[in-house]
């Protein structure tokens, strides 16, 4: 049982200087620049151990919509596509299945963070009922399968292919897709949902290229070696091993109660620990699911999940998670300060009240579930719950008191090299036989340098030259100067990381929205005008800054490892409004059957 919110009593003024202690302990100068690309560095280890590569003639045909990425942002955009009348559509993954981080990702204990009923997209149409509260990783895949078969976007789709260059030809209003197994298609309309976390990265530690044992990143799973499958059977072959894990984040809090129970020895090199809160998973009941799933339940869902994270004050709150519930207690805070005296100061004490009564009950509960008081002390984390990943886990904590397993805490400095047998840390050489890095994705790089390719649209310009001084868009998914081009992206639109999909689903209404005006009244092209985009980018401008990302945070992604964001980074924010209102809007914009800032051709 966590203790109670109000049972908890704490000295604001202290924790802020911890904290601040806390995050100057981490703060290194080389920033992002401390990891190196797994891919790049290792090649090897990058390859796709889950499905099979098949040789394929290079095509050079055309298509009306070609998308890249096949996440869930391809599986949505060709779904809605579908259901307009576009029916030729070809997905370009770089995977051998459709999924993106769910295709990669199938580390043992891999399941959502945020609930399935809203996570999961297009459930609705699709008529399936998620199993459980936070579906487990290989039931989202299958979902991801299941849209692709529904939708019949298998048909056309590319796998294990990766696009290395995307161009405008005036003359013919067409684009050249062209890829890294010598396809060079045309297509009338491209979209690119790459998604932000598929760059697998591993710490620049010295000496890594030596290790002897078995090593992996937490991507490229390697059963064959660990034994057990992405379902959670037991990691048999490491009963005889010493694992070190090297990473404490969002990957590890799940993969790491699988790994304790199955090595000999486990061995959690943590920097910086996560927040992990009561998970609270559960099955879901097929007649409790048949009375809710009436027609638009999942749009009702995942507004109802937005309004409660939003800044109004909802009646219900239907997932009721971990999520929700931060928010719930700011408004709590909120509601003991009379309307008239609101104010944004007051709301942001509010909020870091809130934040600090929610943290101290994470930390308290390492202290309930971890034996050793030591152990428990070290995975306390000290930092607003926003300035990292929120983690919510019943098993992580719990790993700790298995007899071998071990938390090798490193005060905030990491890892320091990697020898032929094992890891130093502390000035101390662990042997291992296997290290598995849960050292996440790169997040900080730019969108060309991540996607692995430019888009040269209209007169040879560049997406990379166009976002030069920063992003610049009409509502976060189409840019001038690159006609019938789209992305599925967060940025400068909703902008809600708790639910990612939630905006996928969106922008996919979007552009097919936009597609099928455009088929419909034979229109070749399609773009924002200059002025539009400007507007838009004003509009944002009135809002506050970034919510996420400060620098008075701990370092990680979110706030560039402790750099901030510079003035291109800025522009990474939402509609100023808020997610439901820049939905209001959009929906709005698109029955009007105007598409205002768009020039047609
Ligand atoms: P993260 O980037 O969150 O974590 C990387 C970890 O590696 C951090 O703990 C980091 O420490 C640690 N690390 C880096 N260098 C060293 C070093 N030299 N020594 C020791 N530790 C080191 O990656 P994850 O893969 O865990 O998560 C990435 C994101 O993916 C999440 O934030 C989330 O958005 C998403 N995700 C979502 C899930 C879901 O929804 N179910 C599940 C898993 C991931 P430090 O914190 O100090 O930098």
């Amino acid at each position: 049982m966590a203790t109670a919110v109000s049972e908890l009593a704490f000295d604001k003024e202290a924790l802020k200087r911890k904290y601040a202690e806390e995050r100057d302990k981490r703060l290194r100068k080389d920033g992002s620049a401390q990891y190196i690309r797994l891919e790049t560095e290792f090649a090897d280890l990058a390859t796709d151990p889950y499905t099979p590569f098949v040789e394929r003639a290079p095509l050079t045909d055309h298509v009306t919509f070609a998308f890249i990425g096949g996440g869930f942002a391809g599986l949505v955009v060709g779904a809605r596509l579908k259901a307009a009348g576009v029916d030729d559509v070809r997905i370009i993954e770089k995977g051998g299945d459709f999924g993106g981080t769910w295709y990669w990702n199938r580390y043992p204990g891999a399941q959502c963070d945020t609930a399935s009923m809203i996570y999961m997209p297009l459930l609705e149409e699709t008529g399936h009922m998620p199993s459980e509260k936070y579906a487990h990783a290989p039931e989202i895949r299958d979902h991801c399968s299941r849209i692709g078969h529904h939708f019949g976007l298998y048909d056309k789709a590319l796998f294990h292919t990766e696009v290395t260059g995307l161009e405008w030809n005036q003359a013919d209003k067409l684009w050249t897709v062209r890829t890294n197994r010598g396809d060079a298609f045309t297509a009338k309309y491209i979209g690119m949902g790459t998604g932000p976390l598929h760059v697998a990265k591993l710490p620049g530690l010295p000496g890594i290229e030596t290790f002897k044992g078995k090593s992996f990143h937490t991507s490229r799973w390697d059963y064959a070696y660990t034994g057990g499958n992405p379902e959670g059977a037991p990691l048999d072959r490491l009963g005889d091993k010493r694992v070190a894990v090297i990473g404490t984040g969002a990957t590890a809090v799940q993969c790491v109660p699988h790994l304790a129970r199955g090595a000999k020895e486990l061995l959690v090199f943590q920097r910086t620990p996560s927040s992990v809160d009561v998970r609270a998973n559960a099955p879901i009941d097929n007649e409790w699911f048949a009375e809710v799933a009436g027609e638009g339940w999942q749009r009702k869902w995942q507004d109802n999940f937005a309004a409660n994270l939003g800044v109004g004050f909802p009646s219900e709150d239907l997932v009721n998670d971990g999520w929700t519930d931060l928010a719930k207690r700011m408004r709590a805070n909120l509601r003991e300060v009379p309307p008239s005296e609101w104010t944004p100061e007051k709301m942001m004490a509010a909020f870091e009240d809130a934040d600090f009564a929610k943290m101290e009950q994470i930390r308290r509960r390492a202290e309930e579930v971890v034996a050793d008081p030591d152990t428990a002390e070290n995975l306390k984390a000290w930092y607003r719950q926003l300035c990292k990943r929120p983690c919510f886990h019943d098993e992580y904590l719990q790993a700790f008191n298995e007899p071998g397993t071990r938390l090798v805490d490193t005060g905030g400095q990491g890892v320091e090299r990697i020898t032929e047998k094992g890891v130093v840390a502390n000035g101390v050489e662990y042997e291992v036989d296997c290290i598995v890095y849960a050292s996440g994705f790169e997040v900080g790089t730019d969108y060309v340098s991540r996607s692995g390719f430019d888009v040269v649209g209209k007169d040879g310009l560049t997406l990379s030259e166009h976002w030069g001084d920063g992003m610049r868009t009409l509502h976060g998914n189409q840019m001038h100067g690159f006609p019938n081009a789209f992305m599925v992206q967060p940025a400068q639109a909703a902008n809600f990381i708790a639910n990612v999909p939630h905006n996928i689903v969106d922008h996919a209404d979007t552009i097919a929205a936009v597609v099928a005006h455009m088929e419909a009244q034979g229109l070749d092209t399609v773009e924002p005008t200059e002025e539009a985009e400007q507007a838009w980018l004003e509009f944002l401008g009135t809002g506050p800054a970034r919510a996420l990302g400060s620098t008075e945070c701990t370092p990680g992604y979110y706030n560039n490892e402790g750099a901030g964001w510079g003035d291109r980074e800025r522009v990474f924010v939402g509609d100023p409004r808020g997610a439901l209102a820049y939905w209001a809007h959009m929906a709005a914009w698109r029955s009007s059957g105007k598409f205002e800032g768009l020039e047609f051709g």
